[in-house]
């Protein structure tokens, strides 16, 4: 398999879904119970191609999907159907925000002058220090970090990409702690045998103990598709659940 680089594949994915300051979405909005009830706005494109992707075509083929709707269609549609519901969380999800950084800025600056908080749901491989530091002027959100894989060779096989990519995750988290904005970490544990897990909460205490804290496991869903895509690539989980939604 030829593996890449996300940095560069944002740059790819990000011609197919920007426009200007629009971005492509291919469900909006969407209500639903994840987080205690949240308002979301899934985007299609992503720089990485997980094995476990629970997004179909909006990934693999963002040019053939979706409409695309400026920052400020999107936090109209998101928070109309936050009030409707009585909710108190926002999103943009599906598939990577990051991939569209002037426009999930200016999603930002519009919530920030509400009472709602926005979850950044991120892979995590975009948030280098240039854009650590637009989102710095921003309050009202947390962002939700999914690393896929406890070391750079398991995430290497899980997403397709180089990695060293694994490595600069890790380094955007000690910006993200610099920077002291509000983010918890999530990792993708399906794939990892314990000793791995252990050794990658060893490399996350020497950043910062507070990762630790709210360190959340994340195992994945046997959707259809799912178990196909695993079918391909052979790779086969330890812990799976086998229902459930995003
Ligand atoms: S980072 Fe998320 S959206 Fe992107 S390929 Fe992986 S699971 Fe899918």
């Amino acid at each position: 398999m030829n593996l890449f680089d996300p940095i560069v594949k944002a740059t790819e994915i990000g011609q197919l879904v920007i426009k200007d300051n629009e971005r492509k979405y291919y469900r909006i909005p969407r209500p639903g119970r994840w987080y205690g009830g949240i308002a979301t706005a899934d985007c299609c494109g992503c720089n990485l191609k997980c094995v476990f992707c629970w997004s179909n075509k909006p990934r693999d083929n963002p040019e053939k999907i979706g409409t695309f709707y400026s920052p400020e269609q999107v936090f109209k549609k998101i928070i109309d159907c936050a009030r409707d519901h009585n909710y108190r969380l926002l999103r943009i999800s599906g598939n990577e925000p990051t991939i569209a950084k002037k426009h999930l800025l200016k999603v930002l600056s519009l919530n920030d002058k509400t009472k709602y908080l926005f979850i950044l749901e991120t892979n995590g491989t975009l948030l280098n220090e240039e854009f650590v530091m637009d989102l710095c002027k921003f309050r009202n959100f947390h962002i939700r970090v999914s690393l896929k894989g406890t070391n750079p060779e398991e995430f290497s096989m899980l997403t397709g990409a180089i990695p060293q990519a694994f490595d600069t995750i890790l380094g955007n988290l000690e910006l993200l702690i610099e920077c002291k904005i509000r983010f918890n970490l999530a990792v993708m544990l399906s794939f990892s045998p314990e000793k791995n897990v252990v050794m990658l909460k060893q490399r996350l205490k020497k950043i910062s103990e507070s990762i630790l804290e709210d360190f959340e496991e994340e195992y994945i869903f046997l959707y259809p598709h799912v178990v196909n895509r695993l079918k391909k690539t052979g790779i086969k989980p330890l812990i799976a659940y086998t229902s459930g939604r995003r």
